[in-house]
């Protein structure tokens, strides 16, 4: 099997624009960063909790369901691993649209499962009835979608949950920066689990923290392969203290949510195609459908690093994460440069 290629991370202190791996450019909530500093030593010697209950609790009220019904792990790739160590087989089907999150193909092969890829048309539609047909074991949409940033109705995902027999997983990693989500969703359908990080919002991505929200049943099922403390005590104190500071993660996203805008603008004035993002990145295409590589590897010389997939349909185009509005104005000016 092909191993997961995570974005390039540069060591600490690299003086580089750092736009591939969609991380929010602002600092996390300063209470969290307070209740970094808190931890003590007893915390510490001790085993954290197994569900991580406060941050349970936190999560509960700020999206409105019952604690009982979340499950954290050490970020939501590790809900994704669960997801699939539990449902999925040899002769089991995964099923999801392409192109999008690459790491679904990798825990599939990693259980041998039967992976099904059905194809986005160009403007990035939900596929609902060739889904819906493949029956999957796991189904995945990751709504907003990456690389393509596309938000799905929750008509359409309501219509899988409906008509699928197996598990839907709504893959929500950048819904704090989309205008709906699909939470409600879990409260009609058994079979749905939605997915949230606090990688990309909430501006913790090193510290690994995700959970899904899904009727206790399932989370039962699930449950059963988790390791035995996935959360440790610091990402559970620290990502209980960002949870309970909504105003502040908010207050980012709505920043990155209007710098994207302006962001959008400029590439397609440049003659880029953009796709309508409501996560914190866009996806550009060169106009001719040229090969996006030579502009990859201009940017990364002169410093700013986004990211190319060498991947079929994406070799023409870049996904840029949406910065500060300063690293936007960076990257601009030397895509202009670059470009002529
Ligand atoms: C970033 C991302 C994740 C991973 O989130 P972590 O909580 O950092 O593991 C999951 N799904 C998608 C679609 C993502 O882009």
């Amino acid at each position: 099997m092909a191993p997961y290629v995570p974005g390039e991370q540069p060591p600490a202190g690299a003086k580089v624009i750092k736009l591939n791996t969609n991380e929010n450019p602002y600092p996390p909530s300063p209470r969290a960063m307070a209740a970094l500093r808190a931890v003590d030593a007893d915390a510490l010697r001790r085993y954290p909790q197994p569900y991580a209950q406060p941050l349970r609790e936190a999560a509960g009220r700020a999206l409105g369901v019952d604690p009982a019904w979340i499950l954290a792990g050490n970020g939501s790739d590790d809900l994704l691993a669960m997801i699939v160590l539990a449902c999925a087989d040899r002769g089991r089907k995964i099923v999801y649209p392409m192109p999008t999150y690459v790491l679904y193909r990798t825990l599939a092969d990693m259980q041998a499962a039967d992976v099904v890829e059905v194809p986005f048309d160009e403007d990035y539609n939900l596929p609902v009835e060739t889904l819906l047909a493949e029956q999957g074991a796991v189904t995945f949409i990751a709504s907003p979608n990456s690389p393509s940033g596309t938000l799905f109705a929750n008509k359409q995902l309501e219509e899988l949950a409906s008509g699928l027999r197996g598990v839907l997983v709504i893959d929500e990693a950048y819904a704090d920066f989309a205008s709906h989500n699909a939470i409600e969703l879990v409260k009609r359908h058994e079979n749905a689990v939605v997915l949230r990080t606090f990688s990309k919002g909430y501006s913790l991505a090193g510290l690994r923290l995700g959970f899904g929200v899904m009727q206790p049943a399932l989370l039962s099922g699930i449950d059963k392969v988790k390791d035995s403390y996935p959360v440790d005590a610091v990402a559970c104190a620290v990502g209980t203290a960002a949870m309970e500071d909504q105003a502040h993660k908010n207050e980012c996203c709505a920043k990155v949510v209007a710098s994207r805008g302006r962001l959008a603008g400029e590439l397609a004035a440049m003659g880029l195609k953009v796709w309508p993002s409501e996560s914190n990145f866009l996806l550009a295409g060169t106009p001719d459908g040229a090969s996006a590589a030579p502009t990859y590897q201009a940017l990364k010389t002169r410093g700013i690093l986004v990211r190319y997939f060498d991947q079929d349909r994406l070799r023409d185009k870049l996904r840029i994460t949406v910065g500060t509005e300063e690293q936007n104005e960076s990257l601009v000016a030397t895509l202009k440069d670059v470009l002529t």
